[in-house]
């Protein structure tokens, strides 16, 4: 026996060996398939459009492929300046338009852009403002029937009474939804309605989540857009802290990928959105960020800074917002993090490019529009201070923007 058992060992060494290395091959292919594939050594460009004088957002990404994503169109009033900048960069499609949630400093000029340009795909996560859920909300229940209750009376509709007009993030969303409508564009939700089937349940019962799920672009050219966020179950009003509320809670939020180069894009993400992206483990790592929410103080916790960990730092945000954008905290934060700030208030259009690699020894070049004329990392006062104020927070609670400072009198009655 024992004899037989040495004369096996180099058989077995061998077979062991060939499986080894066949196992290794494909394992290495799998890995190779797994990779991006390496940029193409063309330019992606991206642009942080100037859309103030109030807050707003709206970036945009040309890819290597000339393929276009705008992330938000800026405010009501701002979607002719949006489409006046975009037609000045030169772009005369948009692929895919992403409403990162349903406020009005985000949606309010798509109308605009959705009119102006052939439209490929619009995406949003089909949040409807809070003002609007409750109308729905209060339909579902009467059709969903209950068992042992009987069906709610229907409310009536309660006709606007003159001069009572509804909400302002209400009539910017109904455009916009119109406007998408209109457009012939394709429309993609996300996250993806959550299937009872996807979620499974483990040898004791207990109810598992599957791994939050993600919308990977391809740019072309070895360039991707991913959207990693909002993850569900979605933020509810009541579980936001003071001064934060839901829908900003629930954003998309998006990392952009080609060869070396990262940028994340965090629309306006709450405290708790960046924890729970923080907890769960996710790819969030970025050379650029564009920071949460125009700077606001509830959100670039030091957490969320450190797994980051950008080299440069963006804010948009508008020259006479009245919420405290930039909030000193958060420059602080930032600076304490030994990132190179940029801002839309002070600097105009911010403009990146890269080609995924190493270029005259540097990764990817940013111009701004015009030079800051006052300090970059000073912050800004709010109108009101807010930090007492508890629970929920609207869009437009402010009140209407404050005017253009003007030359202060001295005159006395
Ligand atoms: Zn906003």
């Amino acid at each position: 026996m024992a004899k037989i058992r040495r004369g096996c060992a180099p058989a077995v060494f061998l077979i062991l060996a060939v499986v080894g290395g066949v196992a290794g091959f494909f394992g290495w292919r799998w890995y190779k398939e797994q990779q991006p594939p390496p940029p193409s050594g063309k330019e992606l460009r991206v642009f942080v459009l100037d859309v103030g004088p109030t807050d707003g957002d709206s970036i945009l990404v040309i890819s290597p492929e000339d393929k276009t994503v705008l992330i938000d169109a800026g405010d009501v009033n701002r979607g002719k300046k949006t489409v006046e900048a975009l037609k000045k960069i030169g772009i005369q499609r948009v692929d895919y338009f992403i409403a990162t949630h349903s406020h009005a400093d985000h949606i309010g000029g798509a109308p605009d852009v959705l009119n102006s340009f052939p439209i490929g795909t619009v995406i949003d996560n089909g949040l409807q403002p809070p003002e609007m859920q409750t109308e729905t909300s209060t339909e579902s229940a009467d059709q969903g029937k209950v068992k042992g209750k009987k069906p709610a009376p229907k409310p009536t509709p309660r006709p606007p009474r003159g001069g009572q007009r509804e909400p302002l993030s209400v009539i910017a969303y109904r455009n916009y939804k119109d406007a998408a409508g209109a457009s012939g564009a394709k429309y993609e939700k996300f996250p993806p309605d959550q299937k009872q089937e996807d979620v499974e349940t483990d040898e004791k019962g207990k109810k598992k989540s599957p791994p939050p799920p993600e919308m990977k672009l391809d740019l072309g050219g070895g360039a991707f857009l991913t959207l990693i966020a909002p993850v569900q179950p979605f933020f509810t009003r009541e579980q936001m802290r003071d001064g934060g509320n839901e829908p900003n809670a629930n954003s998309i939020i998006a990392r952009l990928d080609y060869g070396d180069f990262s940028m994340l894009l965090a629309g306006d993400a709450e405290a708790q959105t960046e924890q729970r992206l923080v907890s769960k483990e996710m790819n969030i790592s970025a050379k650029i960020l564009k920071v949460a929410h125009h700077g606001s103080k509830y959100a670039t916790t030091e957490d969320f800074v450190k797994t980051v960990k950008p080299e440069v730092a963006i804010i948009s945000d508008g020259e006479f917002n009245r919420y405290g954008h930039p909030a000193q905290a958060v420059l602080d934060r930032l600076k304490a993090a030994n990132v190179k700030l940029y801002r839309t208030d002070l600097q105009g259009q911010i403009a990146i490019t890269t080609t995924g690699k190493l270029k005259d020894g540097r990764l990817y070049e940013i111009k701004t529009e015009k030079d800051a004329k006052t300090d970059v990392w000073a912050g800004r006062e709010g109108q009101y201070d807010d930090s007492s104020r508890k629970g929920f927070i609207a869009y437009g609670d402010f009140g209407p923007p404050p005017k253009p400072p003007r030359e202060k009198t001295t005159k006395k009655k």
